[in-house]
């Protein structure tokens, strides 16, 4: 498991490096503009809705109380449960 991230994380640096000698500069997207280009991405569709919801802080997402919504069990930036 740690392998693999390294490995994603290798992977991540070399591309990243690849676009900077290319001269590429890479987009950075909101959550609700990564929602508008996936349309079919249910992940994306719940982080712009959350981060939206929250007046695009990524923090309060985090921190959101309303257990009664629909969307609090698939939320993003959840702290992580320890066992
Ligand atoms: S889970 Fe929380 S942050 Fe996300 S939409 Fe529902 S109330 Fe808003």
């Amino acid at each position: 498991m740690q392998e693999t991230s390294i490995n994603n994380l290798a992977k991540a640096n070399e591309k990243k490096q690849l676009m900077k000698d290319l001269g590429i500069t890479p987009e950075r997207l909101d959550p609700a503009e990564k929602a508008r280009r996936n349309p079919n991405s249910r992940r994306q569709a719940i982080y712009a809705k959350c981060w939206d919801c929250c007046c695009e802080q990524s923090k309060e997402i985090r921190l959101c109380p309303s257990v009664d919504c629909s969307l609090f069990r698939f939320r993003p930036y959840q702290p992580q449960k320890r066992e």
